[in-house]
């Protein structure tokens, strides 16, 4: 009795943490361990350390052995990849969540923002080998006995969720829930990049960080960066989810892992002569809830009178004030009935967020992808690396499941980007990896993957099956960067500002008379100026010659990568020509310049 009761003591606090099952009590009963337990987990780099020293006990154990198979990977060297760096990840959704999780494992603070209070979405999701594989090999299993038993390959974003977070909060990941994102605060006085948050009282706004990830979903995407629509023929998808009573009879129901009218004629036209209604393709999966998702038809759905007035604008067509809730519930729950052929009996919907029946008709007609995955902003010396991942990066397309398999895979691909952030690679090839690998995302299927699961990492070789990670070179990302300061900072002054920091450092220089961002620097003398200034020993501007123009250009485009990480924007001879001079690329050039020669040498 009294070793059980000393298990009870130990196996408590953690068990109720691991099985509890919604965010609130995820956040409460992990204050309460940390309280319990004497461990601050502000601490973020022990944290996790002191917490397996304390809980010792077999089941505890367990998970740690997980955790630490993980973390022991060479990426991350041990845990000090990324010691210098703070992360803000906005969104804890699962795709913010599992990036948090790798940046806590790289060494990185990271602060996550979610503006919700509850996890509360029930839809499911269909998960690929891999993310199963990697979820097991975290601990799903632990915190979530059903994760994926038999040949289950789904699980609804809630639970997903979940998992994540109280992985993320073991690792030392601190979560901030019911906080809103509203944008970035540039540097000023001693401040680095900082978050407007609403409260605006929140702790973390007080959070300095170098590295930012947008998770936010959805079409969140931050500033400066650029979306393309994918337009295809107007798709009206529905979902709907039906209470679990998890009874023998309901585990009898066969699942539909995705009927499409190509494949089953007969069934879609027997749906449509018995019920009215006209689906291009319908899914259910058995989980929490009985979920369906499908594509209907509008005309089915305005002679059904769940939508009332024909427009030719989705948008309009599929307005709240446009639509028929009654009917809807109608539609769904007959698409349901027809389709597991009656035998689930007392379809009841489950309740969604707002207490209200769960179901939902979505357009999914255009399909938004970012056009950059990654970007680094400059202001006042102080760099930031911004990043996307899932479903901001790129919007899935949920007949194929690829939202968390290829969410995941953006996730790993971007702590790759932030580890060789954190390891000193310039940015420019950061920035050209980073881009390099996102071209390749969008192609990814089960069958172009490696099927070496257990190899993944963050290591973008060990999943791709084929990754050229230069295909896109340094100098191809500069119009990325360049953007920034004109975007978000009163471009004038900074203009003139540049231009007065180069003129004031080489004046005196015989044939340099720096007026603009073009003509002047064609001769390559003024370039060498700037460097022979602050480095006379790089150059001898004695030897130099004002008409050998690529020669002068090409020298100083040199030393400057050689010497300074600063790659070349444009070749030689088009800085020779003047009417090739592009003006943004050669001030962000020069941005960077000045940056270098700002630091003071050692
Ligand atoms: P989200 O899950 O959307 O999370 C974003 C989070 O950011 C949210 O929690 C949000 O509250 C938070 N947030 C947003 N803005 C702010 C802000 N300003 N401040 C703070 N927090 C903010 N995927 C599959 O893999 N398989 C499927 O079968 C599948 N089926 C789907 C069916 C449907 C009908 C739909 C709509 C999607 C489906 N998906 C599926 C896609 C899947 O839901 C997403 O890919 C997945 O949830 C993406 O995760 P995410 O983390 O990128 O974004």
């Amino acid at each position: 009795t009294a070793s059980r009761s000393r298990e009870q003591r130990q196996t408590g606090p953690v068990d109720v943490f691991g099985h509890a099952p919604s965010c609130e009590e995820v956040m409460q009963h992990f204050a309460d361990l940390c309280r319990q337990l004497d461990i601050d987990p502000k601490d973020f780099r022990n944290f996790y350390t002191q917490l397996k020293e304390k809980l010792n006990y077999w089941k505890a154990k367990a998970l740690w052995s997980k955790l630490d198979k993980r973390a022991s990977h060479a990426d991350y060297q041990q845990g000090k990849a990324c010691t210098k760096n703070k992360c803000l990840v906005l969104g804890a959704g699962p795709c913010g969540l599992r990036v948090a999780i790798e940046l806590a494992l790289l060494g990185a603070q990271v602060v996550v923002l979610e503006k919700r209070e509850s996890f509360s979405r029930n839809n499911v999701l269909h998960l690929w080998p891999y993310t199963i594989c990697d979820l097991r090999g975290l601990g799903a299993k632990k915190f979530y006995g059903k994760f994926c038993s038999g040949s289950l390959d789904h699980i609804s974003i809630r639970q997903l969720q979940l998992i994540l977070l109280k992985v993320s909060l073991l690792l030392g990941v601190e979560v901030n829930t019911g906080v809103e994102f509203q944008g970035l605060i540039e540097p000023s006085g001693e401040n680095g990049w900082m978050a407007k948050l609403q409260p605006r009282s929140h702790p973390a706004s007080a959070f300095q960080f170098d590295v930012f990830i947008s998770a936010g979903g959805g079409r969140f995407v931050p500033d400066g960066f650029k979306h393309k629509e994918l337009r295809g023929k107007l798709a009206i998808g529905i979902t709907a989810n039906f209470v679990n009573g998890n009874t023998a009879a309901e585990a009898q129901v066969a699942e539909i892992s995705g009927v499409a009218r190509i494949y089953n004629q007969k069934f879609f036209q027997e749906l449509l002569t018995e019920t009215g209604i006209d689906l291009e393709n319908i899914v259910y999966y058995k989980d929490d809830t009985h979920y369906f998702v499908m594509t209907a038809k509008k005309k089915s759905l305005l002679k059904k009178g769940v939508i009332k007035q024909d427009y030719s604008d989705a948008e309009q067509l599929l307005a709240p004030e446009n639509v028929d809730h009654e009917a809807l519930c109608h539609y769904a729950h007959d698409a349901a009935h027809f389709s597991t052929g009656g035998k689930l009996s007392d379809l009841e919907f489950a309740q969604n967020h707002a207490n209200q029946p769960d179901v939902a008709m979505f357009d999914f007609t255009c399909m938004h992808r970012a056009e950059n995955a990654s970007l680094v902003r400059e202001r006042r010396g102080r760099k930031l690396l911004m990043g996307l991942v899932g479903d901001c990066l790129v919007e899935p397309f949920w007949p194929l499941g690829t939202g968390i398999a290829r969410g995941f895979m953006a996730a790993f691909d971007t702590a790759w980007m932030v580890r060789s952030w954190g390891m000193g690679v310039p940015h420019f090839k950061v920035l050209a990896e980073r881009e390099s690998i996102y071209q390749l995302l969008s192609q990814t299927t089960p069958e172009n993957t490696s099927k070496n699961y257990a190899a993944y990492s963050i290591n973008p070789k060990t999943r791709y099956q084929s990754v050229n990670l230069s295909s896109i070179q340094p100098h191809q990302v500069s119009t990325v960067i360049l953007l920034f300061p004109f975007l978000f900072v009163d471009s004038v002054s900074g203009f003139e500002e540049l231009l007065k920091w180069c003129q004031k450092h080489t004046s005196g220089y015989e044939d340099v008379n720096i007026k603009d961002f073009t003509q002047s620097w064609r001769s390559g003398l003024a370039l060498c100026a700037l460097i022979h200034h602050f480095r006379p020993k790089l150059i001898d501007m004695a030897s130099l010659d004002k008409s050998n123009i690529v020669h002068n250009n090409q020298l100083a485009f040199s030393v400057l990568e050689k010497e300074l990480g600063i790659p070349p924007v444009m070749s030689p001879s088009d800085l020779a020509n003047s009417e090739h001079i592009d003006r943004l690329s050669m001030v962000l050039y020069l941005t960077q310049v000045r940056s270098a020669f700002s630091v003071p040498t050692k």
